[in-house]
């Protein structure tokens, strides 16, 4: 069954708002769990098309859903529109030059991704009202997806119950469904404390708690040579316990990511991690406590859901860049190495194509994709609710996420292209979902049989709560 081009053309009516959406929230720039403003246009444009909606789902303020349609299977297109610090950038210029105000950029295209997922859903409800069919769609509007966990703390409020399929996607520089692959992660603070003393005057008196820092990090990079392969570990300073020499520092914090294949792995580096922090302790006579602050699950496979997907990608072609498209793009290129670009081809198991600034083709199902070392919060939906992510081609090959030149593109003819083409790809396999039992069937019979092997259990322990943050007084955010 095609259902595709009737629901790809309301995409196309309802394109250009969408896209004008997306640069909103370019601009607004606002960072995770703060994003009052973004999630207000969020709204607002599910108001005026109609949606029946609820702000503040799974207790996050800005969190947003609507709702359309009757009866049937319901389906969720997700939605993120939160930037990062520190990325701020003209728009469409092809080297570096922040804008004056918050310095914070949309580095990963979380706008282009919102708007896209929201127009997806819109095209859907039309679709829906005009052919009859029954069937509901959603779109959620997810806080805080860099580092913040915000579907992770909407799962284990339950915001995604009576969901039958969800579909989300990510600007990328190739056009591909993943195997879905990504590592569980967790996010945890370590604070010691010790005792202040003159440091010259009284040492013998002192325990340094930077001393149990430095302690800890060596364990844990002594431990690195003895993890799986696809484990990865980091950390940051977040208080070094002062700034003068002469005092012995009382108190000191690191925070830790811990990534690995999956919950089981993931709890056991974590136990890894504690037990080297109190032994950093130990040798320096100080205590310590943690506290988790973040985690998230592995992604879940639907093979049948990643094919309808990917049969959607495949009817649609490839995005229909046009000459300045690749002009902009091959410089942006110029301001990349070429090991980035190498890498871009390699994570699709192909060989270099020189010259080639944006992908032309769609990844075959079969192609030999490189395992995902990144992780993501919509991996916690995917266990409670049949999930597949696709990736559509926004920006120029070799891109790196989370730079400068991420959001230079984001507001281009390009970014605007891919956009609407991930639509098109994520309605069309709505559609197909509510049209084809037998497809959703397959997708719903997959999915509880890898529950019934696994069962899902939320990694972010129930006391921890997600660090929300007020909504601004003086605004007017209507
Ligand atoms: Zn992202």
């Amino acid at each position: 069954m095609n259902n595709a081009e009737a629901v790809w053309d309301l995409v196309d009516h309802h394109g250009e708002d969408f896209a004008s959406l997306s640069d909103t929230i370019w601009g607004l720039a606002e960072l995770a769990y703060g994003e009052f403003q973004s999630s207000a246009a969020q709204r607002q444009a599910l108001e005026a098309h109609g949606f029946a909606v609820t702000t503040g789902i799974g207790g996050l303020p800005t969190a947003v859903m609507g709702e359309a349609g009757t009866g049937g299977p319901i389906i969720a297109f997700l939605g993120e529109f939160d930037a990062l610090p520190g990325l701020s950038q003209e728009a469409g210029i092809a080297s570096p030059q922040p804008l004056p105000g918050s310095g914070n950029g949309h580095g990963c295209g979380h706008n282009l991704l919102g708007a896209a997922a929201l127009l997806a859903a819109t095209a859907l409800k039309g679709w829906l009202a005009a052919t009859g069919i029954p069937g509901r769609v959603r779109y959620y509007g997810c806080p805080a997806e860099e580092g913040g966990a915000g579907k992770v703390f909407m799962t284990r409020a339950g915001a995604f119950a009576g969901v039958d399929a969800a579909i989300t996607w990510h600007p990328a520089t190739t056009t591909r469904v993943d195997p879905a692959e990504s590592l569980a992660n967790t996010r945890i603070e370590f604070h010691f404390t010790g005792r202040a003393a003159h440091a010259a005057v009284a040492p013998h008196l002192g325990r340094s708690a930077l001393d149990a820092v430095e302690l800890m990090n060596v364990g844990a990079n002594y431990m690195r040579e003895h993890m799986p392969a696809d484990a990865r570990l980091h950390y940051a300073l977040l208080d070094a316990g002062g700034t003068a020499p002469n005092v012995v520092q009382a108190s000191a914090k690191v925070i830790y990511a811990i990534r690995a294949a999956d919950l089981g792995s993931l709890a056991d580096l974590t136990r890894r991690v504690i037990d080297i922090a109190r032994g950093a302790a130990l040798m320096t006579e100080t205590s310590m406590s943690h506290r988790v602050v973040a985690a998230y699950s592995n992604m879940l496979p639907n093979p049948p859901l990643r094919e309808a997907m990917h049969a959607n990608m495949v009817r649609l072609g490839p995005v229909p860049f046009d000459a300045a498209d690749r002009d902009f793009a091959a410089a942006i290129q110029a301001t990349l190495t070429q090991e980035h670009i190498a890498g871009d081809f390699r994570q699709i198991g192909r060989t270099v194509v020189p010259g080639l600034a944006l992908f032309d083709d769609v990844v075959g199902l079969n192609e030999p994709i490189a395992k995902r070392m990144s992780s993501t919060d919509v991996a916690d939906v995917s266990w409670v609710v049949p999930t597949v992510e696709g990736r559509v081609a926004t920006q120029a090959i070799g891109t790196p996420p989370h730079t400068w030149q991420i959001t230079a593109q984001g507001k281009t003819p390009a970014a605007h292209k891919g956009l609407i083409h991930a639509a098109k790809v994520m309605a069309g396999t709505g559609a197909d979902l509510i049209a084809d039992a037998g497809l959703l069937g397959r997708v719903r019979e997959d999915h509880q049989s890898r529950l019934a092997a696994t069962p899902y259990h939320c990694p972010i322990p129930d006391a921890v709560q997600p660090p929300i943050m007020m909504r601004p007084k003086d605004d007017d955010l209507g």
